[in-house]
């Protein structure tokens, strides 16, 4: 039997124990890459670290998250970014959380300034929403970047066609299990638009995610779609491809 060829769209693997472990056991399932997400300065210098370890199989992405933003001194933090963004395979995890205490005001600012730093260098953005999909949809569109995953879409139904026309992305993860609006969003999108994804080491169910997770997440995708994982996982590989442009590893189209 063919084993599955996957990719990991979302980890933050910084935030892993054994790390170095779990990506080696990852791939050894078939996942061909892991795109290492990041939330702030230290969280990149680490992600950093690991895509030297694993050239080629961990990509990282480089961002100031949301959550980070009282925690960090920001413009040091978007220095550090800046400087780094050659080694990087997108921006993310950005994006604007409506249930903070953050001021609106200010997410919006610091979203904005990285949206600007990700149509500089040409990479595309791993973006995080929480009752913020339509601002975030208008900010991503109106800076066209150029290209975006949601990740963990769990927001409006209607937001999905106009994300799928930009010609973006939409991730699924674990939360497949119980999660009926993730289900819902999932089962509208186009399996064109969709890439898999663990937000790994966030725990479902009592269960800690790992990289090797999304195999899993492939299994759930096919079984809403009603199609096998074969086709999931050899469809989302593309779709990864077409995401990350110029910057994906193993060839493509
Ligand atoms: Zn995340």
């Amino acid at each position: 039997m063919n084993r599955l060829t996957l990719v990991d769209a979302h980890a933050h693997l910084d935030l892993l124990g054994d790390a170095e472990e779990k990506i080696s056991r990852a791939t050894s399932l078939g996942v061909l890459a892991v795109i290492g997400v990041s939330m702030g300065a230290a969280s990149m210098e680490r992600t950093l670290g690991l895509g030297k370890r694993f050239p080629g199989i961990v990509l990282p992405a480089l961002g100031l998250h949301p959550w980070q933003i009282d925690q960090e001194d920001v413009d040091e933090a978007l220095e550090t970014m800046e400087q780094n963004l050659e080694a990087a395979v997108a921006v993310g995890e950005i994006g604007l959380d409506y249930k903070l205490k953050t001021k609106k005001s200010i997410q919006k600012e610091l979203f904005a300034r990285q949206l600007h730093l990700a149509v500089e260098h040409a990479l595309p953005v791993i973006l995080h929403c929480r009752y913020s999909h339509q601002r975030v949809f208008e900010m991503v569109d109106g800076a066209d970047v150029p290209g975006a995953v949601f990740h963990w879409y769990a927001g409006p139904l209607e937001l999905i066609d106009k994300i799928v026309q930009r010609g973006d992305f939409i991730s699924a993860t674990p939360a497949l299990a119980y999660s009926r609006m993730h289900q819902e969003a999932i089962r509208s999108a186009p399996l064109e638009h969709i890439l898999l994804e663990t937000d790994c080491p966030v725990a479902y169910e009592g269960e800690e995610a790992t990289p090797s997770t999304v195999v899993r997440v492939c299994e759930q995708v096919a079984s809403l779609k009603g199609c096998s994982s074969s086709e999931v996982a050899g469809r989302t590989t593309e779709n990864m491809e077409r995401f990350l442009g110029r910057a994906c590893p193993w060839g493509g189209a």
